[in-house]
């Protein structure tokens, strides 16, 4: 596996154990059926609670039956599970650092209990819902909202693009409080509720292997001890986002890597002209440019997971890593599907399929755009949202 500057040196053991476990589990549990998988439009759902078992859902938080690994670990899984597909990791993502890690940070001990064991173990599917119809990236000016009433909420509004909706047992809401000036809470709602409907959303190009869906709330009431009482405003859903971020970063690289290392050994096996076509300068240096720009995304990774570790992480540096890495992953898997011709339509070949899922990771968690204007706001003062 492409570790062109030996990084592999500075893991620890347990990292390593760690990313050989992913390694293992993408290679026999994975790969040999999530091309079919992505053709038919579906998550192998026997996985949820395999993952839960070898501790893939918020490996880096502590307590609660969670198994508090490094930053560096924590990423290499994201990795690992992204050179199997985007799909496999959107999941871990969202169940870890976008319903998990809310949970662990800004719950109260009972909702802590109630819900990261399972979750943990992968008994329970959690969602993240954010996004609205109306309201993608700028997601401060939502529409869904809460009414005080009695000892609790009712809750109405819709989210849309979210992942894992329709298999969820909890959905941890994003909404306004109308009773006290229109404050963004996290509520965390049983989706088996009267009034949530999570319809699925049919024929995506991209992610086919996740599913996605929406969130509808009519009249949903909730009590005061389904809200989130650690946090308030935007800062909630952008801290759990920069978590995310952060991984999607790490698996960008993994997504890259496997387009390289197919493309690399069908170079090899490939023979036209007399020999292999890796003899060519032509496919020499589409590989040497993908090697390069899959090693520079490494090191910034890497670089930002000690800054992480040591506390000194901004959420602007996830910014300049998720618009650079995920960049990178879909230009060099595009490359990938050239080297691979005709085969390289097909899912029997992976850089395909990397490539059009990589569509949605451009998208999701903060366009390329926004990161762009993210990092143009931290460089220059000025803000060019709006
Ligand atoms: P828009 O915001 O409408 O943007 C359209 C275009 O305009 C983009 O190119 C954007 O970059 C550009 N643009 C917008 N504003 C500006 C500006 N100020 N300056 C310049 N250009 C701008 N959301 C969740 O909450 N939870 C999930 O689990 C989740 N999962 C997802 C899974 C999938 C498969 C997909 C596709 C999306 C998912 N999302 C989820 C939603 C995702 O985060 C949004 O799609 C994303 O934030 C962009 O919002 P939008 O699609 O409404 O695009």
């Amino acid at each position: 596996m492409l570790d062109y500057v030996n990084l592999e040196a500075d893991l620890t053991e347990e990292e390593r154990m760690v990313r050989d476990t992913a390694r293992d589990f993408v290679e026999d549990r994975v790969k040999p059926d999530v091309g079919e998988h992505w053709i038919e439009g579906t998550f192998p759902k026997e996985l949820i609670t395999e993952m839960g078992e070898l501790g893939f859902y918020a490996p880096n938080l502590d307590g609660y039956g969670l198994p508090n690994l490094s930053e560096r670990a924590y990423g290499i899984l994201m990795q690992e599970l992204e050179a199997g597909d985007s799909g496999l990791r959107s999941m871990a993502s969202v169940q870890g650092a976008l319903v998990m890690y809310p949970i662990h940070s800004f719950g109260s001990e009972e909702q802590k209990e109630e819900y990261l064991w399972d979750l943990g173990s992968g008994e329970k599917v959690g969602c993240f819902g954010l996004t609205e119809p109306e309201h993608g990236s700028n997601p401060s000016a939502m529409e869904t909202h809460a009414e005080a009433d009695g000892d609790g909420y009712v809750l109405n509004g819709a989210k849309t693009w979210i992942t894992n909706s329709p298999i969820s047992d909890v959905a941890l809401v994003w909404a306004k409080d109308r009773s006290d000036d229109d404050t963004v809470r996290g509520f965390l709602v049983d989706t088996d509720k009267a009034g949530v409907t999570t319809n699925k959303i049919d024929e995506k190009l991209s992610l086919r292997a996740s599913i996605t869906g929406e969130i509808h709330l009519n009249d949903v009431r909730v009590e005061e001890s389904d809200v989130l009482p650690g946090v308030e405003g935007m800062k909630g859903p952008l801290s759990c986002l920069t978590q995310a971020r952060f991984g999607i970063a790490w698996g960008a690289v993994g997504a890259a890597r496997d387009c390289f290392e197919t493309a690399r050994q069908y170079a090899t096996d490939r023979e036209q002209f007399g020999g292999p076509i890796a003899r060519f300068q032509l496919q020499q240096d589409k590989l040497a440019e993908m090697a390069t720009q899959i090693t520079l995304a490494q090191l910034l990774i890497y670089r930002l997971t000690d800054l992480k570790e040591r506390g000194e992480l901004r959420p602007e540096h996830v910014s300049m890593a998720k618009r650079n890495n995920v960049r990178m992953a879909r230009d060099q898997s595009r490359i990938a599907r050239e080297m691979i011709g005709g085969n390289g339509i097909t899912a029997d070949y992976s850089p395909m399929r990397h490539m059009t899922n990589l569509e949605t990771v451009y998208t999701y968690e903060g366009t390329h755009d926004i990161h762009t204007l993210i990092l143009g706001h931290d460089l220059t003062g000025f803000q060019a949202f709006q």
